[in-house]
This record gives structure tokens, sequence and C-alpha cells, in this order.
């Protein structure tokens, strides 16, 4: 056979002038200009300056344009989506976590992942990794193994001092591409967001964003990622099967701190660390970072920090209801926090809003004052180590995930519980100055 006959012919965009309806929506998005219109409106490729990219493939509404030559492009990806789980024995598949610094001071969501990471490499008969990419990190490589990694993928470089898309992007890619996780999580923070869809879109592969729940399929041992769907109406479970790694970003706070267990950072009784070079230099790094600025302090309104939350809902009635709940807070030595309904009313701060477009918290106390429960609630606050719900409707959503619940009218509830808390607040504080004083 010929070398010429042999050569695979290459791949062509063509058109079935039938299909066409002139949309020309193929013209734009085709980078060599390979495409115009012909004088009945029905869209033409010159061959010699088709590169078969596809875009004009995506861009056609009527599906008139299709590819001719080239190697089956569906196999090409199958291979590549099937090679993970050839190359890796069962028992050696590997839940990465990724470690988020600003820095080199961690992330807590990266701990709390790693609680979780290590939990479902127990279901999946694996183990689980940190991913820690930076510069001068070393101490965070210790921290992993005391919040449970039973490996660090480590690349220490100066390229990684500051957070860029673009180099972490590359070192993530490259130690995906060489070690083959079967799952990556990340924290769905600024830096985690940005990081997990460039990854996810590197490598082709599933992403799911915002998880509220991560568990592995028993038979399958596919990751079962859970979230709220269709605007919080529904929970969905989605499952990643064909591409690999299987991705999910969890916000902070949703899934529990592990313990940290300080024996671990003992080299003796610590994993492996497996260290590995970034592959890129400055100069080819499109974006410089010329000053680093940390935003202003928003203490006291962070509402993600504080212990105990008092959080008012619709049923408060109005901007007085809240001074209210200031009251309660600073009784109980708590923050004041709101539903979306009372954020959209203008009573309280965007920056306080609790659940799904807010934000998630996990205090001791959470006090729910005219809040119904609607699951777009429910999602940001029901890990709550205690909830106490204030409603008057008896049959309130609320209610199902509280620990206490109170029936009745907040105007007569939260003043009363207010007094109740500063008198024994105070009474305590009095026998304990008169225990100081007995002592004396
Ligand atoms: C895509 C999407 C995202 C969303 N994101 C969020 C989010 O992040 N956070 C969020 O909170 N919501 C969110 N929502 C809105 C959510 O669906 C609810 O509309 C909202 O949580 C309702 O707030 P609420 O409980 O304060 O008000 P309501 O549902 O109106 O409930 C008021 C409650 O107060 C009680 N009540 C009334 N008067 C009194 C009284 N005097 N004493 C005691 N109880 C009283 C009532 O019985 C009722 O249960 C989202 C919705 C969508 C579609």
């Amino acid at each position: 056979m010929s070398e010429e006959k042999r050569k695979r012919p290459r791949r062509l965009a063509i058109i079935k002038r039938e299909a066409c309806i002139g949309c020309a929506q193929c013209v734009p998005v085709c980078p060599t200009d390979a495409i115009t219109m012909d004088s009945d409106s029905v869209a033409v490729v010159e061959a010699e300056k088709c590169t078969g990219c596809k875009k004009c493939v995506k861009a056609c509404p009527t599906d008139a344009i299709s590819m001719t030559g080239g190697a089956p492009e569906e196999e090409k990806e199958k291979a590549a989506a099937a090679a993970p789980e050839q190359a890796r024995p069962e028992s050696d598949r590997e839940v990465w976590v990724f470690v988020e610094h600003t820095e080199g001071e961690p992330a807590a969501v990266s701990w709390e992942l790693l609680g979780k990471g290590r939990e479902l490499a127990g279901d999946l008969g694996g183990c689980v990794c940190s991913v820690l990419l930076g510069h001068g990190v070393e101490h965070l490589v210790r921290e992993a193994f005391c919040y449970g990694a039973e490996k660090v993928y480590l690349i220490d470089d100066p390229v990684l001092s500051h957070y860029r898309t673009q180099p972490y992007l590359h070192g993530m890619v490259r130690l995906i591409e060489k070690h083959r996780p079967e799952i990556v999580l990340l924290g769905a923070t600024t830096m985690g967001r940005d990081l997990a869809g460039a990854v996810a879109t590197s490598l082709k592969t599933g992403l799911t964003a915002d998880c509220t729940g991560l568990t592995i399929d028993a038979e399958s041992k596919l990751l079962e990622q859970t979230r709220p769907a269709y605007g919080g109406n529904i929970m969905a479970t989605i499952l990643c099967e064909k591409r690999r790694p299987q991705m999910a970003t969890v916000r902070p706070r949703v899934m529990e701190m592990p313990t940290r267990e300080e024996s671990r950072s003992d080299e003796s009784h610590s994993g492996e660390t497996v260290r590995e070079n970034l592959g890129l230099v400055e100069e080819e790094v499109l974006v410089r970072v010329i000053e680093y600025a940390r935003g202003e302090a928003t203490e006291g309104v962070r509402v993600e920090d504080a212990d105990i939350l008092v959080s008012g809902g619709r049923g408060l009635g109005g901007p007085e209801g809240f001074r209210m709940l200031e009251e309660l807070a600073n009784a109980v030595g708590g923050r004041v926090s709101g539903s979306r309904a009372a954020v959209d009313q203008g009573w309280v701060e965007h920056e306080r809003q609790v659940g799904q477009t807010g934000k998630t918290v996990r205090p001791k106390l959470y006090i729910a004052c005219g809040i119904s429960g609607a699951i777009q609630h429910l999602v940001g606050m029901q890990t709550s180590d205690v909830i106490v719900a204030i409603n008057r409707d008896p049959n309130a959503a609320i209610f199902g995930v509280a620990s206490y619940g109170i029936v009745g009218d907040v105007n007569a509830i939260v003043p009363a519980l207010t007094r109740a808390c500063r008198a024994r607040l105070s009474s305590a504080g009095e026998g304990a100055a008169a225990a100081a004083g007995e002592d004396e």
C-alpha cells in the first residue's frame, strides 16, 4: 500500500444543502474564514481553508454540517475516558483534595474536605490524598497529614506564590494526568470555583459545583454528587460515569471538620510526600501580580464564622423586628443573619443572608425567627449543631430540622427569650463573682 493511500483523509466540514436554513451562524465561528454564504443563502465550505475544528458543526442549529474523514473522534474520546480505570487497580484509586491557601494560610474547607475524602476513600477501597501547590508551603504538608491525608502531592515553585489560574491549572492538570486520581474535590470558594472549572474544562471531565452531599455507590463505586437543582426545588444526585476524574466542589462548612491528630505530624506516622515539578516558567505566565491587597475586614458581619446566629425571616414583619433580634444576639453573644425574603425586603444586609444563594453556616446554635424553612434556606443552615425555630405556624418546614421548636409569635417570644437570657447570664455572672469573693 502506498504511503499516500495509508494516510488518513483530512477531516473536513461538509454541508447538507437541503438541511441548511441560511442562518449563517457557522460563518462567524469559523476561525479560518472557510465558510461563506452563496447566492442561494446556503453555506459553502472552502476545503483548502477548513482545519476540521468542528466549531461550525456545534454552531449549526439544524445539523446541516458534519465532518468527513479523520480519526473517529468518539472512539478516541472513549479510549481516553476509559484509560484511568484500566490503568488503576481498584485498591489504588485515589481521592484527591486540593489544599487551598492564601500565601501559606490554609482555608478550613480543605480540611473539611479531607475528612469527607477519607470517608469516600474508605468506601472506594482507595486512599485519600492532598494536592498542594504553592511556594514555601512545606508546613501545610504536615497539616494535611494531621487532618488525615495518606499521601500529599506537592508542587513547590516560586511561580505558584500567589494564586493565578494559569500556573495552578497547569500544575493540577500535570499532576492529574500523571497520577490519575479517581475523584478530585475542591472548596466552592472564589479560588476553588475558578480552578475547578478550568481543570474540568481542560480535562474534558464532569464537575458538580456546590455539592451538599457526597457518597460512593456501593455497586458501581461511582461518586454520587448531591446538590440542589431547579432553583433548589429538588435535590439532584449527579454521576460522572464516563470521564475521569470525577470532580466536585463543596462550600465551606457543609462538611464536618475532622479532628486534627497531632501525632500524624511526626514523620514516622505521616504518609508519603510526592514532589513534582511545575514545568512552567514565570515568562510563560500571562498575568503578573503587581500588588496583593487583602479586602477590608468584615468582622462582625461574617455570619459564617459565628458560633451563635439569630436569624430572621419575613415573619419579623419589618426592619424593627431585626432590632429586636439584635438585642437577643447581644444577650447571647451571637450575630444576626436573615433569610432571602428578609434581605430582599432590605431589612438585613445581603452579606448576612443564609442559604443557597447566601452563606452556608454551621454555628453551635441557630435561632430561626419567623423563617418558614424553604429548602433554599435549609441547605445553608441545616448542619448547625442546635437549631431553635420560632414560628406561629406549627406546620412550618423549619420545625422538620429544628432541635427545639417554639410555636408562637416572634414579637412575644423573642423579647421574652432576651430577658430570660440576660437574667440567666447576669445571675451566672453574680454567682461567679460571689464565688471569687469567697475564695479571697
Ligand atoms: C434560586 C433560589 C435561591 C434562593 N436562595 C435563598 C437563600 O439563599 N436563602 C433563603 O433564605 N432563601 C432563598 N430563596 C428563597 C426561598 O425559596 C424562600 O422564599 C425564602 O427562604 C423564604 O423566606 P422566609 O422563610 O423568611 O419567608 P416566608 O417563606 O414568607 O416565611 C415566613 C414565615 O414566618 C412565619 N411568621 C409570620 N409571622 C410570624 C410571627 N409574627 N411570628 C412567628 N412566625 C411568623 C410564617 O408562618 C412563615 O413560616 C431562594 C429561592 C430561589 C428560587
